[in-house]
């Protein structure tokens, strides 16, 4: 697709990077009446949500993420209306499977009366207190995803939260969000089924499951699976990236790719402008937000002259999370998995 367009005058913001948060900005922005110009560094659009081939021509892969549950839960992606600009998401029948070396298997479906069945498998009593997992979930869904999706300090929807949970269940849910999953689920559940699809959930979110928090990630990663499944776009992740990138450019937004920025220029504590590769000066009239790691923001298009000690000394407590290894195959048919229940799930652990 065309991503450049001609632009007029100064901008009222920038954009710094075309990664699914940056393109999500700049349509909210340009809806707001801004001016906005993206520069992604790269002459991809998307970042981490972009498809590619890399295996065998014609085979479309998603070279880093893949699966969108927060994506088709967010009521800020939802107001966007991409179908309007090409979107259409598909699921596999079943969420994910995980598979035990013994070939059993704990299915995650988006029936709760199914994920039911396949945990009681393995511990009969465990599809009354899954049952009773997704009952607390779907009566703090609407309050929670608001709090999630809301500019911070999103006080009123989460207030709403605190008042759906009641004072017990708020109390639980601060302790779920320090506890490793592996207690969680041993606290909920006597079988191994409903407790590995909380641990896997909470490990495929780079939480191991000894983990400070782990059990907050896998119920929140298992209930949006529960409640959305894993959602794929049609076409591959990229789909969701270019028709963010479609609607900017229908709303007189302007990408500019293979333009990195180099720095923010910052005047009396206000950021006024960027700098890109190549020495160009882009001036805002309102803002320059970025899409890039807090290191990189702050420590090199910022710089530390700019920023307070304090805020340096946190910064230098920042650290990265887990690496993570993805290897693409093309296959001539799907995999023929001697666990039949796992055959239908997009997503599978082991
Ligand atoms: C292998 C892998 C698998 C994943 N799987 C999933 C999944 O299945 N589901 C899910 O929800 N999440 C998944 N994630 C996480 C998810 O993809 C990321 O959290 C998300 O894509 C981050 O989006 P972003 O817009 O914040 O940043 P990014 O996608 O990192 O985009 C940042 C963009 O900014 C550009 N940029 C950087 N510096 C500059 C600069 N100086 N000037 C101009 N442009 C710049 C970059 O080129 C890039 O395009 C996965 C991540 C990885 C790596």
């Amino acid at each position: 697709m065309e991503h450049e367009r001609g632009h007029r005058g100064t901008p009222d913001a920038v954009v710094i990077g075309a990664g699914h948060n940056g393109l999500v900005a700049a349509n909210l922005l340009v809806d707001a009446g801004w001016d906005v110009v993206l520069c992604e560094a790269t002459p991809y659009l998307g970042g981490a949500v972009r498809t590619g081939e890399v295996t065998a021509p014609g085979y479309r892969s998603d070279l880093f993420s893949a699966f969108y549950p927060l994506a088709v839960a967010s009521p800020v992606l939802r107001s966007l209306g991409l179908a309007d600009f090409g979107l259409r998401w598909t699921h596999a029948p079943q969420v994910l499977a995980h598979v035990f070396p013994d070939d059993r298997c704990a299915v995650l479906s988006r029936d709760v009366e199914e994920t039911a069945a396949s945990v009681a498998a393995f511990a009969p009593g465990d599809a009354r207190a899954w049952r009773e997992l997704a009952q607390e979930w779907a009566g703090i869904e609407h309050d929670l995803l608001q709090t999630l999706f809301s500019p911070l300090p999103a006080l009123r929807p989460a207030r709403r939260l605190l008042s759906a949970l009641g004072a017990g269940g708020a109390l639980r849910m601060a302790r779920r969000a320090v506890l490793p999953v592996r207690r969680f689920g041993d606290e909920l559940f006597d079988g191994e089924g409903a407790r590995i699809l909380l641990a896997g959930n909470a490990l495929h979110a780079d939480l191991p499951p000894d983990g400070a928090g782990s059990a907050l990630y896998g119920w929140l990663l298992a209930m949006l699976g529960q409640s959305f499944g894993f959602p794929v776009p049609v076409g591959g992740a990229g789909e969701l990236s270019e028709s963010l990138a479609r609607r900017f450019l229908a709303h007189g937004g302007e990408i500019r790719t293979e333009s990195p920025v180099e720095g923010i220029e910052v005047s009396a504590g206000e950021a006024v402008g960027v700098r890109l590769a190549g020495g160009e000066r882009v001036r805002v009239r309102r803002a320059v937000l970025a899409d890039v790691t807090a290191p990189k923001l702050y420590g090199d298009l910022v710089g530390s002259a700019h920023l307070p000690a304090r805020f340096r000394r946190d910064l230098e407590a920042f650290k990265w999370d887990t690496p993570t290894l993805k290897i693409d195959w093309a296959l001539r048919a799907p995999v023929s998995w001697t666990a039949l229940a796992a055959r239908g799930a997009g997503t599978i652990l082991l």
